[in-house]
């Protein structure tokens, strides 16, 4: 039995990073971070291909922010170069802007517009929902059915395995439609890159005395042998944490391959989607935003699956109610053993990265209140042990 820890946290991305550094930073407790896999960083982790070019091992993970106080924290731990987030979609043979601007509807209707005629052009396409409940409809209120045909419905399909009436508004809903010419992905104010990668920046948060780091280690390993002082941060999937004994979740993930080619870069820009063509998805060639300058890139091919290691909590109805069911297990957990989960297979929720930090910070926050002294249900077995 190890008895000499403060804080378990199950997961070494970043939820656990996070939490693992402000423990041992601010409350000067003892941590022992656990990992099923070889590495730290999660989904973010990124590492030198043989080529010696930078690659996203789980798919691009773009960092943007509205949030300055998640912004600075990072910033103790990396320095960031900007960068230009740019996607295109390959539909019918051409490239066009996405997500939806001018210049994609110019090109798509083989017109010229301006923001007012561009207006125009969707309000006569769009269908009349003032409410959607689902992401087709969600689609069909904004940009009309000619566009979600195009662009949204078989991409939805293929990365969800679920037709998009099935899919929450919010699936979609992530995707601006713009009536200017703008062609970043995302709108945030915030849109930047870790100078020298996720890998660097997660494994400068785990660099303490006070955190110590067991990888190839899956959770189930060390549940009973490790009795922690404080609390444990469990970031792994809920369902597992209960042995599924409510059913199982639905997750789904992704397969990549990786292919190298001797030229500078191959891609026009960062990401290239296929909504009505191949199994995969997309293809990234992540060069374009760390911007390592390398003879050789590498170019990513995305293809979702219904099994694998779990990757996206599945948004529909009924996954959503049983999680609801896991959620009050997981609260009672909480209450009785202080047990705090957290992060996007915890709380079976999509957070984006600067999302998951702010919830771990959040979760900080929350431990270190409920562990104040005279607050904490362990803090009658071991008296000497301040927060
Ligand atoms: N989507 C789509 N067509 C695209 C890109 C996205 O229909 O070309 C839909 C799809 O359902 C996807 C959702 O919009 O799951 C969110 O897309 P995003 O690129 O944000 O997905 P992520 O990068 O988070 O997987």
């Amino acid at each position: 039995m190890l008895d000499d820890v403060d804080l378990l946290v199950c997961g070494a991305g970043p939820v656990g990073c996070v939490v693992a550094e402000r423990a041992a930073a601010v409350l000067g407790w003892t941590v022992l971070v656990v990992d099923q896999r070889a590495h730290i960083a999660g989904n973010c982790f990124d590492s030198f291909h043989r080529t010696g070019v930078l690659i996203h091992n789980y798919g691009p993970h773009y960092f943007r922010t509205n949030d300055v106080g998640v912004l600075s924290y990072l910033s103790r731990f990396t320095e960031w170069i900007p960068a230009k987030y740019e996607v295109r979609s390959s539909v019918r043979g051409r490239l066009y802007p996405f997500p939806i601007n001018l210049a994609t509807l110019e090109q798509f209707y083989g017109t010229t517009l301006d923001p007012e005629s561009g207006e125009r052009l969707l309000r006569a396409a769009r269908a009349a929902i003032p409410a959607p409940r689902n992401s087709e409809e969600f689609v069909l209120s904004r940009v009309g059915r000619e566009l979600y045909e195009a662009f949204y419905l078989n991409y939805t399909l293929k990365q969800w395995g679920s037709h998009p009436r099935d899919l929450a508004p919010q699936v979609c809903g992530r995707i601006p439609v713009r009536l200017n010419r703008d062609c970043r992905y995302v709108d945030h104010r915030y849109q930047v890159m870790p100078r020298r990668g996720f890998t660097a920046l997660f494994s400068k948060m785990l660099r303490h005395r006070k955190i110590r780091l067991l990888l190839d280690c899956p959770f189930r390993e060390v549940r009973e042998l490790v009795r922690p002082r404080r609390a444990t941060v469990y970031t792994g999937p809920v369902d597992d944490y209960f042995g599924c004994s409510l059913g199982k979740l639905p997750y789904r993930s992704l397969k990549f391959e990786f292919v190298a080619h001797r030229a500078e870069y191959v891609q026009p820009c960062v990401q290239i989607n296929y909504p009505n063509d191949f199994a995969y998805t997309r293809s990234v060639e992540i060069k374009h935003v760390t911007r390592q300058r390398h003879p050789e890139t590498v170019v990513s091919y995305e293809t979702p699956t219904a099994t694998g290691e779990p990757f996206y909590p599945v948004p529909r109805p009924e996954s959503s109610a049983l999680y609801q069911r896991y959620r009050q297990l997981a609260d009672e957990e909480r209450a009785r053993r202080n047990v705090y989960f957290c992060g996007r297979l915890a709380q079976y929720r999509y957070f984006n990265t600067d999302e998951a930090i702010k919830e771990a910070l959040t979760c900080f926050q929350q431990i270190r209140q409920d562990c104040a002294p005279g607050r904490s249900p362990f803090a009658s077995s071991s008296p000497t042990r301040a927060a």
